[in-house]
C-alpha cells in the first residue's frame, strides 16, 4: 500500500519510532540523500489519524529535497512530524526521546524547527543528537530560529512576483492578504508595511490579527475571508494544502505568494492557478531562507551575511523560473520541479 501510494515516491526511508516512556509517536520520513544529509524541520501538530500523519512526511520531506537542491544546499531532504495528543504533552523527555530517535539514524536525517516546535525544543534535543540545527545562535552567526531568515526570502521572493506580474519594482501601495501571522507571517507582514504595502490580515487567533493591523495600519479580516480578499497578492502562510479547486477559484489576486510548505493541494492546483491567469511562486523556492540559514549552522559555513546574500538570491532564482514558465507556456510549480529533479538525479 505504502509503496504504492502517490505521495511515497521513491523515498529511502519512512522510519517509524515510539517511545512507550513519554508516549512519543514519531514519523521520519527521508525522500533523498542524493545532494547530502536529509534537512528538513519536525512539525508537532495534531493529525485526524496516523495515515494522515505519514502522508504529511512525506509530502513535506519530498518538499525539502527540491527546496534544499532549488536552494543550491548540498543536503538531501527529509521531515519529521511528532503527533501531538494529549496522552504525549511535549515535555522535555519526550523531546529527548525525538532525539534519540534522530540520532539513530546515524546522520541520514538532520532535524530542525516547523510548525509547533521552537529554538528551544531543539536545544533539548541536542541533548541527544548532534545531528540538529536551528539552535540559539549567537548574534552575527548563522543559524538561530528560521522563521525570520523565511519571512525575508518570502520578501524578496514576493517582490520577483510583483515585479513579473505587475510590473512593480517596490512594495509601495501594493495590496498584499496575509493568510497566518506567526514566525514567517508577522515577521513578513512588518516587512511589507515597512516597504508601504497595504496589508490585509488574518490568523485563526484574531486577537493576534487585530494587534498586528493596529501596529501596522493594516486591515484585520475573518480567516474565512482572507483567500477572497481583492488584493495584488495572497500570502498564505499558515498550514499547507490551502489551494484546491474551491479556493483558487475564490482568490481575487494576481499573485500567490508565501511561506506554507505544499500549498498546492492536488499535483493539478498549479496548472489551475495557471489557467486563471494567476502568478504561483513555487512554494519551496520562496520558502527556503529558513533552510540556508540552518543549513549554514550545521555545516559549520559563513555568518549572518553571507546567508543573508544566499537569500537575497531567491528573488533571481524565482525570476528565472517565472521568465521559463511564461516563455514555455507552463505552470511555474511544473518548471519548478522539473529543475529540482533534475538537481536530486530523479
Ligand atoms: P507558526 O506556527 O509560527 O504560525 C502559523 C500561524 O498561522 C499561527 O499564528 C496560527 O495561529 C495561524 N493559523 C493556523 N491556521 C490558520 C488558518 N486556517 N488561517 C489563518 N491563520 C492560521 O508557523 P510558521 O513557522 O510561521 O510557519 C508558517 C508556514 O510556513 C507553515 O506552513 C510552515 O511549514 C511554513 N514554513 C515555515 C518556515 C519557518 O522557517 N518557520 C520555513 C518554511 C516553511
Amino acid at each position: 500500500m505504502i509503496f504504492d501510494a502517490l505521495d511515497f515516491d521513491a523515498h529511502e526511508v519512512l522510519h517509524f519510532g515510539h517511545d512507550a516512556a513519554t508516549g512519543l509517536k514519531t514519523i521520519i520520513a527521508i525522500h533523498s540523500t542524493h545532494l547530502g544529509p536529509a534537512a528538513g524541520g519536525c512539525r508537532w501538530w495534531t493529525y485526524a489519524s496516523d495515515a494522515e500523519a505519514v502522508t504529511d512526511a512525506l509530502r513535506l520531506s519530498r518538499g525539502m529535497s527540491y527546496k534544499n537542491a532549488m536552494a543550491g544546499l548540498p543536503m538531501g531532504g527529509g521531515k519529521g512530524v511528532i503527533l501531538k495528543f494529549d496522552a504525549a504533552p511535549k515535555t522535555e523527555s519526550l523531546l529527548e526521546a525525538f532525539g534519540r530517535t534522530v540520532d539513530s539514524l546515524g546522520g541520514r536525517y538532520v532535524t530542525a524547527e516547523d510548525v509547533g516546535m521552537s529554538d528551544a525544543d531543539m536545544t533539548v534535543i541536542a541533548r541527544q543528537t548532534r545531528h540538529v540545527s536551528g539552535l540559539p545562535s549567537a548574534a552575527g552567526a548563522a543559524g538561530g530560529n528560521p522563521g525570520p531568515s523565511t519571512a525575508e526570502g518570502i520578501f524578496v521572493g514576493m517582490r520577483a512576483a510583483i515585479a513579473h506580474a505587475l510590473g512593480k519594482r517596490d512594495f509601495a501601495g501594493v495590496r498584499v492578504a496575509i493568510q497566518g501571522l506567526g514566525s514567517v507571517g508577522g515577521a513578513l507582514a512588518e516587512k511589507l508595511a515597512v516597504a508601504g504595502a497595504v496589508l490585509t490580515l488574518a490568523d485563526i487567533d484574531d486577537a493576534r490579527a487585530r494587534a498586528y493591523a493596529a501596529r501596522l495600519g493594516g486591515t484585520a479580516v475573518p480567516v474565512s475571508q482572507i483567500a477572497t480578499t481583492d488584493a495584488d497578492v495572497f500570502s498564505p502562510n499558515a498550514l499547507g494544502a490551502g489551494l484546491d479547486a474551491e479556493t483558487i477559484d475564490g482568490l481575487r489576486v494576481a499573485v500567490v505568494a508565501g511561506a506554507a510548505n505544499n500549498q498546492l493541494a492536488t499535483p493539478t492546483d498549479g496548472a489551475r492557478l495557471h489557467a486563471r491567469g494567476i502568478l504561483y511562486a513555487p512554494d519551496y523556492v520562496i520558502n527556503a531562507g529558513g533552510i540556508i540559514n540552518v543549513a549554514a549552522e550545521y555545516l559549520g559555513q559563513g555568518d549572518a551575511a553571507s546567508v543573508a546574500r544566499a537569500i537575497a538570491r531567491i528573488e533571481g532564482r524565482l525570476a528565472d523560473i517565472f521568465a521559463v514558465a511564461k516563455a514555455e507556456n507552463l505552470p511555474t510549480d511544473a518548471v519548478a520541479d522539473s529543475m529540482a529533479r533534475k538537481l536530486i538525479g530523479r
